[in-house]
């Protein structure tokens, strides 16, 4: 019988080791290889080219990152929690909806040596994971796998990311990452584009979703927009339970105008309750597995 996040489960279980654990051997080669990327950055598909010792690229992080906040995290999906967040200034996408612009378009000031933070999440006995996230955690793996070679214990390790990689970028991360909890926004290039400043988003984050679902487990996040049933949350399902269809689907319902979402008249408003229901049965008729849904209907039942 199919039991989603099995692996993630055994761990935490004690039945199973991290892939961490599994493959330390191969953190110091992945190393030395994200350093190279601090020189001429092609971490995220922008691919800037920039040496991050001495400039920045669209992210906006530079070789030393900063970290906003790391904190037990209660507001993640119920398997999950309390997950153990190491939030990351900076992110290459530019969403006009973004809930965490504070973070996300500020490059920050706050580097803390690897080291130092891999102390730090040692000492966290209570958390069920570590969530690398941001922002946007890509600009950060160099940084993140030096944190990871001080990390003990068999703790998962959760990418929470927008996936838009490079395929570079995913081999560094591949032999580490026990769950990629994911951010599949739009159905298409065109919304993409319009909200987020992204070329080629469809091709690349589908992509990447592919190769997580070969090499780890996944939890896909979907951001219901108002008015994007057809163009968006309805591609994002059927490319789920076509090519990914043992993810769990979190279909999110909180979306509310932020930022600079106003200046979209299409995004000034919260979802309805029949937009989020249409979902929900579309995903349903799709066979996927749809996480902490008792929770979103209680939620969208109460608006
Ligand atoms: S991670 Fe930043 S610097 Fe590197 S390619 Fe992406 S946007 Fe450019």
């Amino acid at each position: 019988m199919f039991v989603p996040l099995e692996k993630y489960r055994a761990i935490l279980a004690g039945k199973k080791r991290t892939k961490l654990q599994e493959n330390r051997d191969e953190l110091d080669t992945k190393i030395s290889e994200a350093q190279k990327h601090l020189e001429h950055c092609n971490l995220c598909e922008w691919r800037c080219g920039v040496n991050r010792h001495q400039s920045l690229g669209r992210c906006g992080v530079s070789d030393k990152p900063s970290i906003a906040s790391v904190f037990l995290h209660f507001g993640e999906e119920s398997i999950l929690v309390p997950s153990l967040t190491v939030f990351f200034h900076g992110c290459n996408f530019k969403c006009v909806f973004c809930q965490n612009w504070d973070i996300s378009q500020n490059s920050g000031n706050q580097y803390v040596p690897p080291d130092v933070l891999a102390r730090i999440l040692n000492s966290h006995k209570k958390a069920k994971n570590i969530n690398w996230v941001g922002g946007e955690p890509t600009p950060s793996i160099p940084y993140m796998l030096q944190v990871m070679k001080h990390i003990h214990g068999n703790i998962p390790q959760i990418w929470n990311s927008n996936m838009y990689l490079t395929p570079e970028a995913m081999g560094l991360i591949l032999p580490f990452i026990d769950v990629y909890l994911t951010d599949f926004k739009y159905g298409n290039d065109e919304c993409a584009y319009k909200y987020s400043k992204i070329r080629n988003y469809f091709s690349v984050v589908s992509r990447n979703h592919k190769m997580a679902y070969d090499h780890g487990e996944i939890i896909v996040r979907h951001l219901i927009l108002p008015g994007h049933l057809e163009c968006c949350t309805y591609q994002v399902i059927d490319w789920v339970a076509d090519n990914i269809p043992d993810a769990a689907l979190n279909l999110m319902a909180q979306y509310r105008p932020e930022y600079k979402a106003y200046d979209y008249p299409e995004l000034r408003r919260r979802i309805t309750k029949d937009e989020y229901m249409a979902a929900y049965r579309y995903a349903k008729r799709r066979g996927l597995y749809l996480i902490d849904e008792q929770i979103w209907l209680e939620y969208i039942n109460s608006l």
